[in-house]
């Protein structure tokens, strides 16, 4: 959509409150715009028009009534598959759920809904949210809008590419160890990771329950601000949503920022590390210190374990929290002569390569005998990461890193190195295992015209700074630098 301004929460209502197009008609528009150029994305799995046009209806009639209208009033939004939608498909991009219709919304799809938004419907994912790069998905990759040889980052690659290709105008991700941040910074948008507990994640179907949250992503910091807004809050459904008190995050947006205090650790800029990317943050770091941000070198040492930690840890919960598709309560079943056949039949025909792996993975890592030598270890190993972080809080309001070491690479370029993969990871599964709120926002173009992403991680709960200083950057100039 170059040439034309870019779609936003704020311009959609304006719109919608000016008379100049119905929330019926917009939503049409979306839905013709999809079913012409999905077909090359593959960002979409499902489409939901009766739930979309329903709610399309009830904000005309808001309009026609003059009555003031909801803060995301008529937003076309697109929701990764991990996240439950009543009657709506969600299959986790996994054929064990292939035919699963939800019977409850996730509280973040029904928080938005009731500020106005309209589901559009489901987007494409790594199975279960497992990889970098949207090719662990039993429904095809998707394909990057930036570059169409190339993965749109993952695992919320749809939702990333969806917003990029202009066939929603924002979109709910979720982020266990990158997920939410890397596909925006190879797709070329903002997308941010709340702190844990911040969002409720009832209705988000558990990959690693101690690192998984949800997030939005959009075309502007503005809007992510005013989606978190809205599904942001304690949840009595969810035990571990924090009873903190929420921000009006949209109010603070343009607060100064000028004598902040970012910190740059010396870790996130290791071997590895493409040339391009690292002239592109290096040139956001003096854009933001140009705007009068202070600069401050710091060690975060426990760095080099975060991937080992991270994969250690997502796998052990995973193996646990995937030993539920059983093929007796819902998803596939592929029946046997006796109960564990049909166990191992289901599952060894529902998960793909990827999650299989995992689950072994995580398996032995649980196992009598290696539990202390592993995931024992690796919790000790979080603690030393968390530390990490709280100490670089005491010297920097802010840290500004790069969110991938790589910007987008080409389809299969990956997928027969499983370690490759996992270390597109290295600057983002950090702040995963800290809790710590994350944003990646653009920070230029590569000479292929490959986006890169600035991520700026803040203390916990601290996303309305975290926002701010993205806010800044964007109105900097940070994606055309
Ligand atoms: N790429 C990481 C993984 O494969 C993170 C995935 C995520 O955040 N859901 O686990």
């Amino acid at each position: 959509m170059t040439g034309e301004a870019k779609p936003t929460a704020a311009g959609v209502r304006a719109d919608l409150a000016a008379k100049k197009i119905s929330a019926r008609e917009l939503t049409g528009k979306y839905y013709a715009r999809i079913e012409r150029e999905n077909p090359h994305w593959n960002a979409f799995l499902a489409l939901s028009p009766d739930r979309a046009f329903a709610q399309a209806d009830r904000i005309d009639r808001l309009v026609a009534r003059g009555e003031e209208l909801p803060p995301l009033a008529g937003l076309p939004l697109a929701v990764k598959d991990v996240l439950a939608t009543r009657g709506v498909p969600t299959t986790c991009g996994s054929r064990i759920l292939e035919n699963y219709r939800p019977p409850y919304d996730a509280t973040a799809v029904e928080r938005l809904e009731q500020a106005g938004a309209i589901v559009l419907g489901k987007t494409n994912c790594d199975e279960f949210a497992m990889g970098s790069s949207n090719e662990n998905s039993a429904y095809g990759p998707v394909r990057n809008p930036a570059a169409p040889d190339r993965v749109p980052g993952g695992s919320s690659g749809g939702s990333a590419a969806a917003v990029a290709a202009g066939l929603a105008v924002a979109a709910l991700g979720t982020d266990t160890g990158g997920s939410v941040r890397q596909p925006g910074a190879f797709c070329g948008i903002p997308a941010l990771m709340p702190t844990y507990g911040r969002v409720s994640r009832y209705g988000l179907i558990a990959f690693a329950s101690s690192l998984d949250r949800v997030g939005p992503m959009a075309t502007t910091v503005g809007d992510v601000a005013a989606l978190l807004g809205a599904i942001a809050g304690q949840d009595p459904r969810d035990a571990t949503s924090a009873p903190v008190p929420v921000p009006h995050y949209t109010k603070e947006l343009s607060q100064p920022i000028s004598g902040l205090r970012i910190g740059v650790p010396n870790e996130y800029f290791g071997e590895g590390m493409d040339a391009e990317v690292r002239k592109k943050v290096e040139a956001g770091i003096a854009l933001l210190e140009g705007l009068g941000c202070r600069r401050v070198a710091l060690e975060m040492p426990h760095t080099d374990y975060a991937i080992a930690t991270y994969y250690l840890i997502a796998t052990a919960e995973a193996s646990s929290n995937l030993a539920r598709y059983d093929g007796v309560r819902y998803g596939l079943r592929i029946p046997a002569d006796t109960l564990a056949g049909m166990y191992r039949k289901t599952r060894g025909a529902g998960f793909g390569p990827e999650v299989k792996r995992r689950i072994m993975l995580g398996t032995y890592a649980l196992s009598t005998g290696y539990y202390e030598a592993y995931y024992l270890k690796a919790q000790k190993a979080r603690a030393l990461i968390a530390r990490d972080f709280q100490q670089a809080f005491e010297k920097a309001d802010l840290l500004v890193t790069p969110t991938s070491p790589v910007p987008a690479f080409r389809l299969g370029e990956r997928t027969a190195d499983p370690l490759a993969m996992y270390l597109a990871d290295i600057y983002t599964v950090t702040g995963s295992l800290a809790g710590v709120p994350g944003i990646s926002v653009p920070c230029g173009r590569t000479g292929l015209g490959l986006p890169v992403g600035l991520q700026i991680f803040g203390p916990h709960f601290g996303e309305s700074r975290v926002l701010q200083l993205a806010h800044a950057f964007e109105r900097a100039g940070g994606a055309s630098l």
